[in-house]
């Protein structure tokens, strides 16, 4: 009775303090996560569409993913205030995408160490003023404060955090969903964070190498892991059956285009035949198949 009146008074407190605590689900002791919602960028779009969260350690407590816009990494610090004093002490970012990485600023005062791959800098340089102009566009007012922090501690491979009795393990991947994929495993609890490593309902999205995406999920395969937290989609205790899932829609989309490609199709005609057999399977599957199947047509006429 007594911790659920501090509950309410802390969600009150937090309420006068501006931002209204993000909703996160504890899905393993100290690790905490909120599901974005199936929606794609455009008219609707909030920046509340990724999976984010972070995990308490014994002394610290590290982000992982921050959200589409500084008002979401903001509500998210709300959450975290409502279960721990402890600081805020890592902002891991899983990759470049902006529903991942533009709540950043929103931990600023804590002064954390923003902790990205060794290829997401450049990522960040070459992507950062479209991402602000397209996030302003999309959101108006809503965007306000919202800027792609760069990391200031890199993984060149593998990098480990202690956040007291608590460690991450960070693992920096090749060209796969993008350029700057990481993983983050919690050894305590076997919890695997993929970032869009893994898409879970949600139809994935290109923005790397399909070949080289097909390669990490493998390897994933062979993670020992009791729960796996997607970039997007419900968190899972069957890892690898999420990435069978996945693994089969991007092998039928690699396929089918090849196989345009070599019966002498057009763009446009591949596009509307590729990967169909997986259609309803995946929610948002028109726009995003299409999507990757215009960004691996050109790649794939030169092989
Ligand atoms: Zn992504």
């Amino acid at each position: 009775m007594l911790r659920q009146s501090l509950l309410i008074a802390a969600v009150l407190l937090a309420r006068v303090a501006g931002a209204t605590p993000l909703e996160v689900t504890e899905v393993s002791p100290g690790i905490f996560v909120h599901q974005g919602v199936h929606e794609d960028f455009g008219e609707h779009y909030h920046g509340d569409i990724a999976n984010i969260g972070f995990v308490i350690g014994q002394d610290a407590v590290a982000v992982i993913d921050s959200g589409g816009t500084y008002a979401v990494g903001k509500a998210l610090r709300e959450a975290i205030r409502l279960r721990t004093a402890l600081p805020v002490r890592y902002v891991i970012n899983t990759h470049v995408h902006s529903d991942h990485i533009f709540g950043n600023a929103a931990f600023a005062e804590d002064k954390p160490e923003y902790i990205g791959h060794h290829l997401l800098p450049r990522a960040i340089k070459q992507r950062a003023e479209s991402y602000l102009a397209n996030l302003t566009t999309m959101l108006g007012e809503a965007a306000n404060g919202s800027r792609l922090v760069p990391p200031s501690r890199l993984v060149e491979s593998v990098l480990t955090l202690d956040l007291g009795s608590r460690k991450l393990v960070l693992r920096a991947w090749p060209v796969a969903h993008t350029d700057s994929d990481l993983t983050v495993m919690d050894e305590r609890s076997g919890t695997l964070w993929t970032g869009d490593l893994l898409f879970c309902e949600r139809t994935p999205s290109i923005d790397g190498d399909i070949l080289g995406w097909l390669a990490v999920i493998q390897e994933l395969a062979t993670m020992p892991a009791r729960l796996v937290i997607p970039g997007h989609g419900q968190v899972s205790a069957d890892k690898n059956t999420a990435l069978e899932k996945q693994r089969m829609y991007l092998q039928t989309l690699l396929d089918d285009v090849r196989r345009g490609i070599k019966e002498g199709r057009t763009m446009t005609e591949t596009l509307s035949n590729a990967a169909r057999a997986e259609e309803k399977k995946w929610i948002l599957f028109g726009t995003v198949n299409s999507r990757n199947a215009a960004v691996l047509y050109p790649v794939l006429e030169w092989e």
